[in-house]
């Protein structure tokens, strides 16, 4: 059995900033890098825009501003991001402060989906180039930190130390590691909501800020805004519910034509308390219920039908009434507010009457509602050690499925500290 001193499991994020800063400190280590998928799947290859500030990311149970800041200035230092110019706020952030909205002032690049793919591409050389081991298209099976053992599909092989970093789409992966390695853990956090795609003239913030970041009353937030050649796409869960479907977005990086539309999700966090505890529970179930609801697809609906309390039909997506077609085409016009929970959906809609407000045009009638936008990376694994993410000895959790990150800047820093909790556990030996 092959004998690795680092076993990293997941190429986002994560991984990739724990890669990097162990072959900094280490350059000798023997580092296994093994994911499933041939390129790491989430934000770095979704869009891959990444916010450079507090708090935007960052859990705050795990993170206060000066730690975060301590790393996100290793990541920036690291990845050389180019940052984006930032002009003309300051109106919409007063008429938001009028209505009790904060627009958060951040530090963004982007790089695009095209942009992304180029990026991981020349991470993972660069890993190989400094003697990591990356293995691809391999899936890990199960992980014994005890004995220092995980199996996947292909080997068993041995490890000092094990960081699990599988992503919100590893989220059952994981809680499988922690069960079977006796790591208490929560979920009882989960965000649902919906995006919203509009024609881009209609939120021209945009033009001026790529990811803008409003917070508003009752836990509510936009999140991942894309624009210039944006996409509605869905990512499919497997799971005891079946199959269903999460909608989020994308674009393309400013090389390619734009289509002349925005979209970005506008989410509502929902803690939960006894006796219903889990997060993942809850999104099975709501995922669920929009699959019954939407025929096996997302729903989506236009503001102008959702205002008169009516479903949209194939022609509100065709009518001359609307100017411009999904680009999720394939999700079934319906009626979101019957898969909705009430008290959700009343939080989403008083968050959009205040962003009317202070971007007007969003709620034209042809802005497109889509349901469900569901995020379940919440769990909250008990941690032996905070500071570098140990769950048990040689064992390590970080990332968005570990809840210690919801973006990329935030899971690379979550990387990063686990890398200095590694060396240092490494160091003892
Ligand atoms: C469509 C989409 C768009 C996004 N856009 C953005 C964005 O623009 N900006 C932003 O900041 N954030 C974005 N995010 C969020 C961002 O992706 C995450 O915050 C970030 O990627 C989390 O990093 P991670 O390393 O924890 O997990 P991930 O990046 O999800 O990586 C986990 C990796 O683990 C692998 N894996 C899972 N299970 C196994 C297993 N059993 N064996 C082997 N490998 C496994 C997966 O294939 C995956 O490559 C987006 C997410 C999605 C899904």
């Amino acid at each position: 059995m092959e004998h690795y001193d680092v076993a990293i499991i997941g190429t986002g994020p994560a991984g990739l900033g724990a890669a990097f800063a162990l072959l900094e400190a280490r350059p000798g280590i023997r580092l296994a890098l093994i994911d499933r998928n041939q390129y790491s799947s989430g934000g770095l290859r979704n869009d891959c825009k990444m916010n450079f500030s507090w708090p935007v990311g960052f859990p705050e149970d795990d993170w206060d501003q000066s730690l975060a800041g301590h790393y996100l200035e290793r990541v920036e230092s690291f990845l050389q991001p180019a940052i984006m110019e930032r002009k003309g706020v300051a109106v919409y952030a007063h008429r938001a402060e009028r209505l009790g909205v904060r627009l958060l002032e951040i530090r963004q690049a982007h790089l695009g989906t095209d942009g992304g793919l180029a990026l991981i591409k020349r991470l993972v050389a660069d890993l190989s180039a400094r003697g990591a081991e990356p293995s691809l298209g391999e899936t890990v099976l199960s992980v014994d930190a005890a004995r220092g053992i995980l199996t996947t599909d292909k080997r068993e092989l041995s490890f000092g130390a094990v960081l699990v970093a599988p992503g919100r789409a590893g989220f059952s992966f994981l809680q499988d590691v922690m069960r079977a390695n006796g790591v208490p853990f929560v979920d009882n956090v989960v965000d649902v909501g919906v995006r919203i795609e509009l024609r881009e003239d209609r939120y021209p913030i945009v033009k001026d800020y790529y990811d803008p970041k409003f917070l508003f009353p009752k836990k509510v937030r936009t999140f991942c805004t894309n624009s210039r050649s944006a996409h509605v796409v869905q990512e499919k869960y497997e799971d005891e519910a079946g199959v269903w479907y999460s909608v989020n977005g994308h674009a393309w990086s400013a090389d390619r034509p734009a289509n002349g539309l925005a979209n970005f999700a506008m989410l509502k966090t929902i803690a939960l308390t006894e006796p219903l505890a889990s997060g993942q529970a809850y999104a099975r179930a709501l995922g669920a219920q929009a699959m019954l609801l939407g025929g096996g697809h997302p729903i989506m609906q236009r503001v102008g039908d959702f205002r008169l309390g009516r479903r949209s039909t194939r022609e509100a997506f065709t009518g001359d009434l609307y100017d411009f077609a999904p680009t999720l085409a394939s999700c079934s016009p319906g009626d979101i507010g019957l898969a909705v929970p009430a008290k959700v959906m009343r939080a989403l809609w008083n968050a959009m009457k205040s962003l009317d407000t202070i971007v007007p045009g969003i709620l034209h009638p042809s802005t497109i509602l889509y349901y469900p936008e569901i995020k379940t990376y919440a769990n909250k694994p008990v941690f032996q050690d905070t500071a570098s993410f140990r769950a048990a000895p040689r064992l390590y959790l970080a990332g968005d499925g570990a809840g210690t990150s919801r973006g990329i800047t935030s899971a690379w820093a979550s990387g990063m500290r686990v890398a200095d909790g590694i060396l240092e556990e490494l160091g003892q030996h």
